[in-house]
């Protein structure tokens, strides 16, 4: 399948599954490669399921443990607006070394909220993996530890990633056509 159609929405085929199957590979050994001890994987919701479950299943390292949480946002008090939490952490996660794992940044928004959320525990270190990485939008200034591929400013589904929680079961990323 070159193109897809969702809700009215072509797709065509742009990074493939063997790409994105030596791109893991290649993310898997530069994190066995680092010196993180007993690394706590925190694989954000909803987006990163699968490419979170192919990585962990390449990495080496003794020790490693997962937790799959969601930044969530409600309603706090009038003074403090929106609030963000973390939700799903199982485990105490105190002097650990902890290793987020995100499917795509885009802006760079998710990013800062989990690692504001982040500051209430006392973690010893923060990395940061990302499948894919828009350069044109990210402005933050987070210096993201392994990246896996950088792409344009283009809208991509499949591999976990949705368009309106359509499209998250494709094994291949597709881009928007036209775009
Ligand atoms: P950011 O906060 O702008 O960096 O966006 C991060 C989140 O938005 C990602 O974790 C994705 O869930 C979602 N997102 C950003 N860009 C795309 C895209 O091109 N396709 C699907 N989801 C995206
Ligand atoms: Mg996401």
């Amino acid at each position: 399948m070159k193109e897809i159609v969702l809700k009215n929405k072509v797709f065509e085929k742009f990074i493939t599954q063997d790409e994105i199957f030596d791109i893991v590979k290649n993310i898997a050994e530069r994190i066995n490669k680092s010196k993180i001890l007993n690394p706590y994987f925190l694989a954000i919701l909803d987006g990163s399921f699968i490419f979170a479950s192919d990585l962990v299943r390449k990495i080496q390292i003794p020790n490693l443990q997962i937790s799959f949480v969601k930044l969530c946002s409600y309603e706090g008090t009038k003074s403090t607006g929106k609030i963000k939490e973390l939700i799903g952490l199982k485990e105490d996660i105190s002097q650990r070394n902890i290793i987020i794992i995100e499917d795509i940044i885009d802006t760079g928004n998710t990013l800062v909220e989990i690692l504001k959320t982040l500051e209430k525990y006392d973690v010893s270190s923060v990395s940061i993996v990302s499948l894919l990485l828009k350069p044109d939008v990210y402005d933050k200034d987070i210096n993201i530890d392994f990246i896996g591929k950088k792409i344009p400013n283009n809208f991509v589904i499949g591999y976990g990633m949705d368009f309106d929680e359509n499209g998250r079961n494709l094994p291949d990323i597709y881009k928007l056509k036209n775009n």
